[in-house]
């Protein structure tokens, strides 16, 4: 493993220097974009090198009921504005992100501590979600007109009304991605948006809002409040019309509670234990290639990343040595290029629950193939990517996401027994299956127990196809957003059923035994013409 020069020869601890990590009159210029300031700033630093990235003023509740009764306002005319006017605002967004990608790349990789290469696939992500949902709106809004009750005598029509203001409480690890592709489709549907990012990542979320108000989005309509989750995520959702949740299952509990005493819907996107599964005709020396990205992708601070592989038999050896070796390979480092590979983790927690893992696997008999240990001389919280077998139940790694830079590869001896194996786990999120044969792969596929499932990829197949939804079973949540779904996860239909002529009722002289006969032999009819 290759350290960066200029950052190995700095010394552990890492309070670097006090220049800021970002200028201060774009932080400034973000800041207004927060409804904040009336609890008491938290200071808020980069991970990978210490430097300070802002006093980060946080919300008080009359923020919250300020930032609410304005987007409420703001949203009472959004509603009113023709959908192909909404979307043309998302094609503006697209535009700019893509050119100041260098911008919100700097921001990104400030607050997180991950490389420009993960940080990338964060600006592909928000361009192609706006795209695709510019691309649709229009359609997926439009009223609909369904058979009615008695064919041409009643009109039906379904119209779709926005939920109001809602709320997207966000996670730090894709802070551009999970804070504006949901956003989009929210706003896209005649919504607001009051979003709650995570303190460490918030400038990120305020430019996403920034953005989009120079792309013409009107004010009020997206606006940020600041704070940690346990301390005002309960005032937002007191508020909000809809919750949007991303992070944990632990997390996702409360929020389906608290959304669940107001009778609001909400949508969780939580955790994941997402396995791969080498088959015995996988093409190795791909399989090991994109495997270590589906891995090691933001340090392993992705909730769709791969933390145990199963390997068959005939190709372990091979497979694991080819994985191995170019997981050692890894690049790790901190710049504002792509130089590195593999960034920094975020906070001190995730070290923490990195080292607690590996060290639990490794004192219960785990083999260290490669990684196992931090690397302070880079930065306080980077650790080096690690490849584990011999994990075995009773080990936390093997249960537990790790939420890091950890793989479990295990043998296995039949498609049966890789498909139990990868079933073998509350959570349901990602999943990745190899083999040259495409059939077999898909009904391999189809057998695991999760929303999103790559044939011959890692997970940014299945991701980046927005066009179709992504979410989880079991305890990864039961959430879709991409496609349709998410979209309409942000809408309330409504039915307008006209009568014309005549009413459904027996005619004046018509006993109701002789209209139950009549209507008896029409519902018959209708099954005969096989009519809806
Ligand atoms: P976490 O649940 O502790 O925190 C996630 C966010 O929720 C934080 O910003 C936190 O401030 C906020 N939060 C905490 N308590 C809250 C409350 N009571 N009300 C409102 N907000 C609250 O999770 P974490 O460990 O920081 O994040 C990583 C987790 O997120 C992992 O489990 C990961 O898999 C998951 N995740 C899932 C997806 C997905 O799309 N499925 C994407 C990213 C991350």
């Amino acid at each position: 493993m290759t350290s960066a020069p200029h950052l190995a020869a700095v010394a552990p601890g890492f309070a670097v220097e006090a220049a800021p990590a970002l200028p201060p009159a774009l932080v400034r210029r973000l800041l207004v974009h927060a409804r904040a300031g009336g609890a008491p700033a938290v200071t808020v630093s980069a991970p990978a090198t210490g430097e300070l990235i802002a006093e980060l003023p946080q919300s008080s509740t009359a923020d919250i009921e300020d930032a609410f009764a304005t987007a409420r306002t703001a949203q009472a005319q959004w509603a009113k504005v023709p959908v192909r006017e909404r979307v043309a605002v998302l094609r503006r967004f697209h535009d700019l992100v893509l050119a100041e990608q260098d911008e919100i790349l700097d921001i990104v990789q400030a607050e997180t501590g991950k490389s420009r290469v993960h940080a990338f696939d964060e600006v592909g992500d928000v361009a192609v979600n706006a795209r695709y949902y510019a691309s649709q709106a229009q359609r997926l809004l439009a009223p609909r007109t369904p058979r009615g009750v008695l064919p041409v005598l009643t009109r039906v029509e379904v119209r779709h009304r926005p939920k109001g203001v809602v709320a997207v409480i966000s996670p730090w690890n894709y802070p551009l991605a999970l804070a504006a592709s949901d956003a989009l489709p929210a706003l896209v549907a005649g919504n607001a948006v009051v979003a709650r990012p995570d303190n460490q990542t918030a400038l990120t979320a305020l430019w996403a809002i920034d953005a989009a108000r120079r792309a013409g989005l009107p004010e009020g309509l997206w606006q940020a409040v600041l704070g940690r989750g346990s301390v005002i995520g309960g005032e937002v959702i007191a508020r909000a019309d809809y919750v949007d949740y991303t992070g944990s299952s632990a997390t996702g509990r409360t929020i389906a509670t608290q959304a669940g005493q107001r009778l609001i819907g909400y949508s969780l996107e939580l955790g994941g234990k997402n396995p791969l599964l080498v088959l015995a005709d996988a093409d190795v020396d791909v399989a090991a290639r994109i495997s270590v990205r589906a891995c090691f992708a933001s340090a392993g601070q992705l909730c769709e990343s791969i933390e145990r592989i199963y390997v068959h038999d005939s190709v372990y050896e091979k497979f694991v040595a080819e994985f191995t070796r170019r997981t050692k390979d890894l690049i790790l480092g901190s710049a504002r290029d792509y130089s590195y590979e593999i960034g920094s983790l975020t906070f001190q927690r995730q070290i923490d629950t990195v080292t607690a893992h590996v060290d639990d696997a490794v004192a219960k008999g785990a083999t260290v193939l490669a990684g196992g240990r931090p690397r302070p001389d880079l930065g306080p919280y980077f650790y080096e990517p690690t490849v584990l077998t011999d994990v075995r139940p009773g080990m936390t790694v093997y249960r537990e996401e790790t939420f890091g830079p950890v793989v479990s590869v295990y043998r296995v001896h039949s498609d049966d027994e890789a498909v139990e194996q990868a079933n073998d786990t509350a959570y349901g999120l990602n999943a990745s299956v190899w083999s040259r044969d495409i059939d077999r792969a898909r009904e391999i596929a189809a057998r695991v127990n999760a929303g999103s499932v790559n044939v011959n990829e890692g997970f940014i197949a299945a991701w980046g196809s927005v066009a179709a939804p992504s979410g989880g079973l079991g305890i990864s949540g039961g959430g879709r957003r991409h496609g349709p779904e998410g979209l309409l996860k942000y809408i309330d239909t409504q039915t307008i059923a006209v009568q014309r002529a005549l009413p459904i009722a027996p005619p004046p002289g018509v006993s109701e035994a002789l209209w139950a006969k009549t209507m008896t032999l029409y519902f018959g009819l209708m099954k005969t013409l096989r009519q809806q």
